[in-house]
């Protein structure tokens, strides 16, 4: 069963590997012991597999934020080149493991998503993105990463989570017979979870998808994964997801009987103020629309998530 778990790359020492630069380890315990009950983990250390011992030198981050040096703290030696090196070929032999997306330690200069970078000038400081983080950011662009510390903000970890299968689904479609039919199919089963992100950007990818003058296939699927990417990669706050939420309740119209309208409006306005989970307001929804056989609605992933992810989404 384990085998259709997501995989995740997982920076080894929020595993509790020995392997910081002072010996120690820093095991997360939400990701190891809560997440870890419906994942697969593929631990990593760039610093260790780019050749460097345990215990060693610290390293810090210099000059431009958007590719920084990284430079041994003690001995002033540059590591950029060697650690970028290492990032490109195990990125590649990463992604021949299918990974679903990447759990890495917040603020270091390999694994770090979001790293202070000294810039010189006094005790100035800036923020720029770990080596190997920014790698897997350009080159695995279809591949989610977060720190350990997002997941602890609860926006940001169902964010993270929505988008561990959303990514999925999008590998999927590309990497089958790119063909027209199939992306409009992908377009309307996303449609509510898109406009949960960002309505703007969900209305520019169905343009895409409508649009009969792009003939190519494939530069039709890639203009519209650039907008997917994007779309996914704005935070679905709680005000987007009432709107969405009150999208697909109006499709159902007349089909809300008696106190049911207002039985719904109340879930959502205690959605609006924290009380209330998401996915039990979208159960509510899903509830109504298989009784009333609203094949659109029911298709929709953002009303009903795959089965692992809202596992996932209901772990505290
Ligand atoms: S943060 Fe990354 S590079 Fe540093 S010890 Fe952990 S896994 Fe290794």
């Amino acid at each position: 069963m384990k085998k259709d778990f997501p995989r995740i790359v997982v920076s080894a020492c929020l595993l509790g590997e020995e392997v910081r630069y002072d010996g120690s380890g820093k095991l997360d315990p939400y990701l190891v012991h809560t997440m870890g009950r419906f994942c697969t983990f593929i631990p990593l250390c760039p610093e260790c597999e780019a050749g460097m011992s345990v215990p060693r030198e610290p390293v810090n981050l210099w000059d431009d934020p958007a590719s920084p040096r990284a430079v041994g703290a003690e001995s002033g030696f540059d590591y950029s080149r060697g650690w970028r090196d290492f990032a490109m070929r195990r990125l590649g032999e990463l992604s021949a493991e299918d990974p679903w997306g990447m759990v890495l330690k917040s603020r270091s200069p390999s694994c770090g998503v979001r790293v202070d970078v000294h810039t010189g000038c006094g005790a100035r400081k800036r923020a720029g993105m770990g080596i190997f983080a920014a790698a897997a950011k350009e080159h695995l662009p279809l591949i989610p990463v977060e720190s350990e510390a997002g997941l602890y903000n609860p926006s940001r970890r169902e964010n993270f989570i929505v988008r561990l299968f959303a990514f999925r689904r999008l590998r999927e479609l590309l990497s089958g017979n790119l063909s027209r039919r199939d992306l409009t199919l992908f377009h309307s089963r996303e449609r509510l979870l898109l406009m949960a992100h960002s309505p703007e950007v969900a209305r520019a990818a169905a343009r895409v998808v409508a649009n009969p003058a792009t003939e190519d296939i494939s530069l039709r699927h890639r203009r519209y994964s650039e907008l997917y990417l994007k779309c996914m990669g704005m935070r679905a706050t709680r005000a987007k997801n009432l709107k969405a939420i009150a999208f697909g309740a109006s499709q159902l119209r007349e089909g809300l009987r008696g106190g049911e309208r207002a039985e719904l409006e109340d879930a959502m306005e205690r959605y609006r103020l924290g009380e209330l989970p998401r996915l039990a307001v979208l159960t509510l929804l899903y509830h109504w629309a298989r009784r009333e056989g609203h094949h659109e609605l029911l298709s929709q992933h953002y009303l009903n998530p795959h089965p692992l992810e809202s596992r996932l989404l209901s772990l505290g």
